[in-house]
């Protein structure tokens, strides 16, 4: 039988209730347990894949083609484990299912009632992720903050399931301690007050992770342990750190991991964190820069600067990073300015190497194009990821074919040279307005050309990536791009899609209709994002 971890978020939103799982996750791992993670998104969305990355932060797409919550990029990249379909739920796909199965007259003419028959639903749902990966630990992290209507009906099922499995069934409280400049003094009372929301809900965490700016003191935790009804040595201090990769080791310097076992009666197998320690030793000692530039537009939330909506992309480029002992700084440029402003495009001549990542619609598009331009007429390394190289094939189209009004279905369907089309399969998804969760999505082959840059990098022929597009680079045009020295690097034989594109003479040009950042882990760089950072490494050292 497998033991739930529930972890809930207390006083307020964004203070890693994701990371925090991830980590919990890592350090079980590293004991020699078995252990996946669920993400509850308490949205009435039934995937992530219709909310805007501004509002919501990236969609992160899965193996099995789900389009879900950034935090299972997190939970993938600590686990080092591919997470599928059931571990991701939100309001809405529990309800449809519950809907679903009572027009089949699964309920046999009973009646459905929210209690019990959501609650029993989110449980089965839990249970079943769990099975599939035959997990010694299922750890589930409830969006939102306690005290929410939203997360209510998750936070009934976490109850239930504890009250018929009362020994396999753990909650963790992840909870904010501010330190008002005013007062300078750190505060528990609003710490106090979410646990009494959980207990109100029935249910009393066994341990709580106190996120704050700074440790915690032993005054702290004796205050919250008296008032919260919790053992001093379960309060775990997680004060804030510069790299994420830094917290299960924080961690584990509160003996959490160890916490967690003595609670379920378990044994550690074995304890095997020195890959991670290593990795946060590096992190922490490689003062070498290497500065990259990202041309985006989901950076910009009123007065404030997002980095979520391109964290796998960011992600990526710190593993790669990492692995070669160098400081990843990462500047978000906007690619509007590009277009109010040409004159600013030789600033890209800062950077060692630029990327520019997936995106929808019309907006930036031009600045992206502009950029791309620039970097490969002065040799700076790019790397395009899914619109970045359908824009990429657009710029070499317009500049070096001459087709001055090559452009994309997606931003004018008018145009005589339309280099990315709409795949036929996604013209009557499209007519009926069918979009959520109908793009081309998920795990799909690709088959490497030979002598090319990205045949010689990931060191093999055949190779699978994760997608999420519905436009394609349109073959009737292949010939002409190959012609002027485009190379199509890789292509899925199945539907004969082009996959990769490169350039020739260019240090680094390499553009994937796929989107290789959701398969990097931090102890296991992507192959395409490491070259991207070698030739970053030389073009910065040629210039120093
Ligand atoms: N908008 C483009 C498409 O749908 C690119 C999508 C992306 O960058 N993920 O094909």
């Amino acid at each position: 039988m497998a033991k739930y971890i529930f972890v809930a978020g207390g006083v307020m939103s964004g203070i890693g209730k994701g990371v925090a799982t991830a980590s919990i996750g890592r350090i079980l791992k590293s004991k020699g347990f078995k252990v996946t993670a669920i993400k509850i998104d308490p949205y009435i969305n039934v995937d992530a894949g219709t909310m805007n990355p501004i509002e919501h932060g990236e969609v992160f797409v899965t193996e099995d083609g789900i389009e879900c919550d950034q935090d299972i990029g997190n939970y993938e990249r600590f686990l080092d484990e591919n997470i599928y379909n059931d571990n991701y739920m939100t309001t809405g796909k529990v309800y449809q299912t519950v809907i679903n199965k009572e027009r089949n007259l699964e309920y046999n003419g009973k009646c459905v009632e929210v209690i019990p028959d959501i609650p029993n639903e989110v449980i089965s749902i839990i249970k079943r992720a769990g099975a599939k990966v035959n997990a010694d630990f299922v750890l589930i992290e409830i969006g939102g903050t306690v005290g929410e209507y939203q997360n209510i009906l998750f936070l009934e099922a976490a109850r239930m399931l504890k009250i018929s499995h009362p020994k396999d069934v753990l909650f963790i409280l992840v909870s904010y301690m501010p330190v008002p400049e005013i007062i300078g003094e750190m505060k528990t009372k609003p710490t106090q007050y979410a646990v009494r929301t959980l207990n109100s809900a029935g249910i009393q965490p066994d341990i709580i992770l106190a996120r704050s700016i700074m440790a915690l003191d032993e005054r702290r935790k004796q205050k919250l342990s008296n008032f919260c009804n919790i053992m001093p040595e379960d309060i775990i201090s997680a004060p804030d750190v510069k790299s994420i990769y830094e917290v299960p080791v924080n961690f584990e310097k509160e003996n959490l991991g160890n916490r967690i076992l003595k609670k379920f009666n378990l044994k550690s197998k074995k304890s095997d964190l020195k890959e991670w320690e290593a990795l946060v030793k590096i992190i922490k000692n490689s003062p070498k820069p290497i500065e990259i530039g990202i041309v985006g537009k989901y950076f910009e939330s009123g007065k404030f600067t997002l980095t979520d909506s391109y964290i796998s992309v960011i992600e990526a480029v710190k593993h790669a990073t990492f692995a070669q002992h160098k400081k990843p700084n990462i500047t978000w440029i906007s690619a509007e300015d590009f277009e109010k402003n040409p004159a600013s495009l030789k600033n890209l001549n800062n950077f060692d190497g630029v990327i520019v990542p997936g995106g929808f619609g019309n907006r930036g598009v031009e600045g992206k194009i502009k950029a791309i331009k620039y970097c490969r007429k002065n040799k700076i390394p790019f790397l395009g990821l899914c619109l970045g190289m359908q824009l990429a094939v657009i710029e070499f189209a317009r500049n070096v074919c001459g087709l001055k009004d090559a452009t994309s279905a997606e931003f004018n369907k008018k145009s005589k040279n339309i280099l990315i089309d709409v795949m036929d399969e996604q013209k009557a998804l499209l007519e009926k307005k069918n979009y959520g969760g109908t793009m081309r999505l998920g795990s799909y082959r690709c088959e490497l050309t030979p002598n090319t840059k990205s045949f010689k990098v990931y060191g093999q022929k055949n190779i699978t990536e994760r997608h999420r597009h519905r436009y394609e680079l349109n073959n009737q045009y292949r010939k002409s791009l190959q012609a002027k020295g485009m190379v199509m690097a890789g292509l899925n034989t199945e539907k004969d899609l082009v996959e990769i594109i490169e350039l020739k003479d260019h240090p680094f040009f390499v553009a994937t209709q796929f989107h290789p950042e959701f398969k990097s882990r931090p102890l296991k760089p992507h192959p395409l994002f490491s070259e991207f950072i070698k030739s970053s490494t030389k073009k910065r050292k040629k210039a120093s």
